[in-house]
C-alpha cells in the first residue's frame, strides 16, 4: 500500500497516485478523468488471511455414482463438484440453467426477457459472482455484457486470464426491475440455482462482485468494512470487493479493488498479466 497510515485513514502520497495512474492503466479508466488528488482512503483492514484451501486442499474424493437423473436441483445439491467428470458436471449445469429459463419462484421471472445463467468455464479456478443481470444481459441471456462487463472484461484481462477461462453468474438470474438490487426473498429463491451451479463449478477462489453479493453468499460480516477480506463459501475461499458498475461511477475505487484482486492471484499462485 503506497500511502502512510494516519488514524483511521490512509495519507496519499505521491506514490500513491503514481500508484493509482498504474492502476487506471492496467484497467482501463473508462474515458473518465482521474479524480482530484485524493486526499484520504477508507482505512484497510490487514485482518489475517485463514488457512490456504488452495495449497491444503485434500485430494477428491472418488466420483460418487451419479444421481438419479429425476430431478435435476436435487441431483446436483447432492453433488461435490470436481469428483465428478466435465461432462457430468456440463450436464448438471445445462439442466440447472433449463430449469432457471421456465423458474416461477420469485417475482422476478414476470418481467424476464431472457434467464441469465452463466458464462465461461466450467472448469474455472476462478469464479466471480455479481448481484443480477441488467437490461444488456436480460436481453443476451448472458452475465456481464453491459459496460459494467467490458469493465470487468479489463479487469479479468489484467489478472491475466482469458475471459473464457473464469466463471462468471450472479445471485440472481433473472432481471430485477429497474436494475434495483435483489430483494432477499429472491436472492433465497434463487439460490436453488446458485448453490448446485457454485458446489458443481467447485472452483479454488470466488470473488463476490458488490455488497449485494458478498451478502447473498452469507460473507458480509454484520458491521465493519465488508471487502479485502477473506471470507470462506462452503469451504471455498471468498474475497468480497466493490462491483465493476461502482467502479464505473466511482474509479478512484478501483486502486482497493486492483489490490483484492492482486491477493485473489497470490493465492491462486499467479501473477496478473505483464503490462504490454
Ligand atoms: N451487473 C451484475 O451484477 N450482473 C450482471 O450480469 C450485469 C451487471
Amino acid at each position: 500500500m503506497a500511502g502512510g497510515k494516519k488514524g483511521n485513514t490512509l495519507e496519499i502520497t505521491e506514490a500513491a497516485v503514481r500508484a493509482q495512474v498504474e492502476v487506471e492503466a492496467e484497467l482501463g479508466n473508462d474515458g473518465l478523468q482521474l479524480p482530484a488528488p485524493l486526499t484520504a482512503f477508507p482505512r484497510v483492514s490487514t485482518a489475517a488471511v485463514s488457512a490456504d484451501r488452495v495449497a491444503l486442499a485434500p485430494p477428491a474424493p472418488p466420483p460418487a455414482p451419479p444421481p438419479a437423473r429425476s430431478d435435476p436441483l436435487v441431483a446436483a445439491h447432492a453433488l461435490i463438484g470436481r469428483g465428478h467428470t466435465s461432462e457430468y458436471r456440463a450436464e448438471q449445469l445445462e439442466q440447472l440453467a433449463i430449469a432457471a429459463a421456465s423458474c416461477t419462484a420469485c417475482a422476478l421471472h414476470r418481467n424476464r426477457q431472457r434467464s441469465v445463467f452463466a458464462r465461461g468455464s466450467i472448469d474455472a479456478e476462478l469464479v466471480l459472482v455479481g448481484e443480477g443481470p441488467g437490461q444488456e444481459e436480460d436481453l443476451r441471456g448472458l452475465p456481464f455484457v453491459g459496460p459494467a462487463g467490458q469493465l470487468l472484461d479489463r479487469m479479468i484481462d489484467a489478472m491475466g486470464f482469458d475471459r473464457d477461462d473464469v466463471y462468471i453468474c450472479n445471485i440472481v438470474k433473472c432481471r430485477p426491475p429497474n436494475n434495483r438490487t435483489p430483494q432477499p426473498d429472491e436472492a433465497i429463491a434463487c439460490a436453488r440455482f446458485l448453490t448446485p451451479q457454485l458446489e458443481l463449478v467447485s472452483p479454488k477462489v470466488i470473488v463476490a462482485l458488490g455488497r449485494c453479493a458478498t451478502e447473498h453468499l452469507g460473507v458480509a460480516p454484520a458491521s465493519g468494512p465488508w471487502r479485502g477480506q477473506w471470507k470462506s463459501y462452503r469451504d471455498i475461499p471468498v474475497m468480497p470487493t466493490y462491483h465493476p458498475a461502482f467502479l464505473l461511477r466511482s474509479p478512484e475505487y478501483k486502486r482497493v479493488v486492483w489490490e483484492d484482486l492482486q491477493a485473489v492471484l497470490a493465492r491462486m499462485g499467479r501473477k496478473p498479466r505483464p503490462r504490454a
